[in-house]
């Protein structure tokens, strides 16, 4: 009999719901063809939407079941126009993040033949690891004011998690190498010359790198990577920074990508992943059917390896992989482009053709 595996599902709001019914099913198809485990999909309520109509962003229920289940698939959440008494915009994600410890943000960046900014650049694969539970976000909600004169954040780095951190980093290079994928270097990217904190985040990687004698590590400043990741992108492999510092160059990672509507993500922890795309909840394009599904379908690709790689699931390994070679043919070929992508066709479309690149018959 095939094992069942528990995944939670959060459609979330705007284009969320109109990205994931058709992930679903694509993830459904395959499951079934290469006889991989069952994967339970149960969809529980958060988001903006739920606020507006509830009065609560991230139900206990909904928590519980994250909690309970083998992996999360989320979409998107968040809506303009619905906020918290004070302002903040409503993100459940975030709230999942430090609720199940999910210190390594794992954010691919991958040029496959989209359409792009970088001159010259054809094929690129680097992944940033964005430590999630600390550094400057640490200080989310307990900024000080002194009067109108001054306002303070601080920014705290543990040894916990930066030792964990660091050893998913190398582990994640390590992979990369063994698959072909990666050069086996790992790049700490910090602002040791002006700080404590990241003198200290910097001794600690490389404290834990004498522990990965077979990868090259290096320490390079946050200023140097940005202009790095515009000029010379094809010299990462993995890089490994603090909270906010990922948070903005993610965002540049995705611009390199072509935009939001290609970029994956992982948010992993020692027990539970949640695996959601870059991009937010597009309300401007929502409800037209014509949202760009493939940051959503390479993030279920993330969850297929990461799910055969913790469970030592060889089958479900390769269709992680082949889920995500799928893509990049349908994009390389450019035959189906949602308006994103400069071209007239819709969400079902494309996964229609992702479908079809993996021999699946997928209506979308
Ligand atoms: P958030 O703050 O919630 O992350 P955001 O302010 O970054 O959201 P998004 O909702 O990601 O905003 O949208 C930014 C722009 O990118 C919008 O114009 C939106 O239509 C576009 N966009 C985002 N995701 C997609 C997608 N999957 N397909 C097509 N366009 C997208």
């Amino acid at each position: 009999m095939r094992e069942r595996l528990k995944i939670c599902v959060f459609e979330g709001d705007g284009i969320g719901p109109e990205i994931m019914a058709p992930t679903l099913e694509l993830l459904l198809t395959l499951a079934e063809r290469r006889q991989l485990p069952v994967m339970d999909f149960t969809a529980m309520p958060a988001g903006a939407g739920h606020y507006r109509d509830h009065g609560v962003a991230l139900p206990k229920t909904s928590l519980a079941a994250a909690r309970d289940a083998d992996a999360i698939l989320l979409s998107a959440m968040g809506l303009p126009e619905v906020r918290y008494p004070d302002g903040t915009e409503i993100s459940p994600q975030i709230e999942l993040r430090m609720a199940l410890d999910l210190y390594a943000g794992v954010r691919p960046v991958m040029l496959f033949g989209q359409p792009t900014t970088l001159a010259g650049q054809h094929r690129l694969d680097f992944v940033i690891v964005r430590e999630s539970t600390e550094g400057l976000f640490a200080s989310h909600g307990k900024g000080r004011l002194e009067g109108d004169a001054a306002a303070e954040e601080t920014l705290r780095i543990t040894r916990t998690t930066s030792e964990k951190l660091f050893d998913f980093a190398f582990n994640l290079a390590r992979r990369r190498a063994a698959a072909g994928r990666g050069h086996g270097l790992v790049h700490c990217v910090d602002k040791a010359n002006v700080f404590q904190a990241f003198a200290f985040f910097r001794r600690i990687f490389h404290e834990r790198a004498a522990q990965f004698p077979d990868l090259r590590a290096e320490a390079i400043y946050v200023d140097a990577t940005a202009l790095w990741m515009v000029q010379q992108p094809q010299r990462f492999d993995v890089i490994v920074t603090e909270n906010m510092f990922g948070d903005i160059l993610s965002d540049l990672g995705a611009g390199i990508m072509g935009g939001l509507g290609f970029a994956p993500s992982a948010d992993i922890g020692d027990d539970h992943a949640v695996f959601q795309p870059c991009h937010g909840s597009a309300p401007d394009i929502a409800g037209q059917g014509i949202a760009n599904p493939i940051a959503m379908i390479l993030s279920a690709a993330m969850m297929l390896e990461w799910l055969g790689e913790t469970r030592q699931d060889a089958a479900m390994l390769a269709a992680g992989g082949d889920l995500r070679v799928a893509v990049e043919r349908v994009v390389r070929e450019g035959r189906i482009r949602t308006p994103d992508m400069g071209g007239p066709d819709g969400t079902a479309a494309v996964c229609t053709a992702v479908g079809s690149a993996l021999d699946l018959e997928v209506v979308g």
